[in-house]
């Protein structure tokens, strides 16, 4: 005799079900988080079951330290999520650049992650090269439990799809939903004859080679193109079908790079959430967004045009040159980590979305 007897009594006197009353549950929910990490790129995804990593960002300088706000801001979702237990499903480093790689020691050592997703250069940038070494050598010292995928445009099918298999989509089901990751580009084997820039073959140019990933949650959709260029996006266009590029939010290419994004793609997406992952114009010193004068004005201006829909009016500082910004009023959904800090886009799986954070109403028409 334990608590069944006194439970049936009650039940007996007060004739009410002793069922807990049904609790809604809250509709399962992909978060798009464009990390400040300063001048670079960290883009995370959380899913209902899991999390990837795409980049690690990021900027140093005298004054702002991108690994530390990474790990910190790491540290911070995971201890949201305990369901996670710090561990990333995916990291994908889309080519071996420092903006995009500095981070690459801080998150094995702190969120292990269980695929690993790269394009397989080795790195050209001096303090890149060592970081991309122990990339491979973690994952050869790693190999019974973490698979691992070099993104060659060898691998891809010839039907023009885009490639998909378990390491890049290691997640099933969860919560009704399941998400569906595939990549779009990666290094490319031989040069399709792109020529020159600045005397330099494009071919050589490691931004070219970008491992581009979409990630499907239901309805809702998001692009990360990594720093790929103007020389290979129209081939990258051309190699895949019609719609594979059709999606609701764009992580604008290159930091917002004069280079990186380009009409026929913007077109090809046809997004109405634009997210660039570029520092402040204020740190005023190498490798900075001030440096480069990132987000370029006209790119800013084409993302204002071709995005759907509005948000808060905000007066930002956009480059027209190296080290040459001038004001800009912002009124279309384009946002960029050096304007807003760290910015949270939550979808669901009918492609229902809203921005979390920055906490911002859409101004009124
Ligand atoms: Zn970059």
């Amino acid at each position: 005799m334990s608590f069944a007897l006194p439970l049936m009594l009650l039940g007996a006197l007060f004739p009410v079900s002793l069922a807990a009353p049904a609790v809604a549950q809250p509709k399962p929910t992909m978060r798009i988080h464009e990390i400040d990490v300063g001048q670079g790129a960290a883009t995370l995804i959380e899913l209902p079951c899991g999390a990837m990593l795409i980049d690690t960002g990021g900027e140093k300088s005298s004054s702002f330290d991108g690994v530390s706000m990474l790990t910190s801001y790491l540290d911070a979702f995971f201890a949201r999520r305990t369901d996670l237990h710090r561990v990333l499903d995916v990291l994908v480093v889309t080519h071996p650049h420092i903006d995009h790689v500095r981070g690459v020691p801080a998150v094995l050592a702190g969120y292990a992650p269980r695929n690993v997703v790269e394009d397989g250069l080795p790195g050209k940038q001096e303090d890149a090269v060592p970081i991309i070494a122990g990339l491979h050598s973690w994952v050869a010292q790693n190999a019974a439990t973490v698979h691992h995928l070099e993104v060659s445009l060898d691998a891809f099918p010839r039907s023009g799809k885009p490639l998909h298999n378990k390491v890049l989509d290691p997640f099933s089901t969860c919560n009704g939903v399941n998400p569906n990751v595939a990549a779009l580009w990666g290094r490319v084997p031989t040069d399709p004859g792109w020529g020159t820039d600045y005397d330099k073959p494009r071919f050589d140019n490691e931004n070219n080679h970008s491992v581009v990933t979409r990630v499907d949650f239901g309805a809702a959709s998001v692009l990360i193109t990594g720093d790929l260029e103007d020389a290979a996006i129209p081939d990258m266009l051309a190699a895949r079908k019609a719609g594979s590029f059709d999606v609701d939010a764009y992580v604008v290419g290159h930091h917002g790079s004069e280079n990186g994004t380009t009409v026929d793609l913007l077109r090809a997406i046809t997004p109405q959430w634009a997210l660039i992952g570029a520092g402040p114009p204020d740190r005023q010193e190498s490798w900075t967004a001030w440096d480069y004068g990132h987000p370029r004005e006209w790119i800013v201006d084409m993302l204002q045009r071709e995005v759907s829909g509005r948000r808060k009016a905000l007066d930002a500082q956009v480059g027209t040159a190296k080290k040459t910004f001038v004001p800009k009023k912002i009124k279309a959904p384009v946002y960029a980590t050096g304007w807003d800090g760290t910015v949270v886009l939550e979808a669901d799986a009918s492609g229902r979305f809203a921005m979390v954070a920055p906490d911002w109403k859409p101004a009124s028409p």
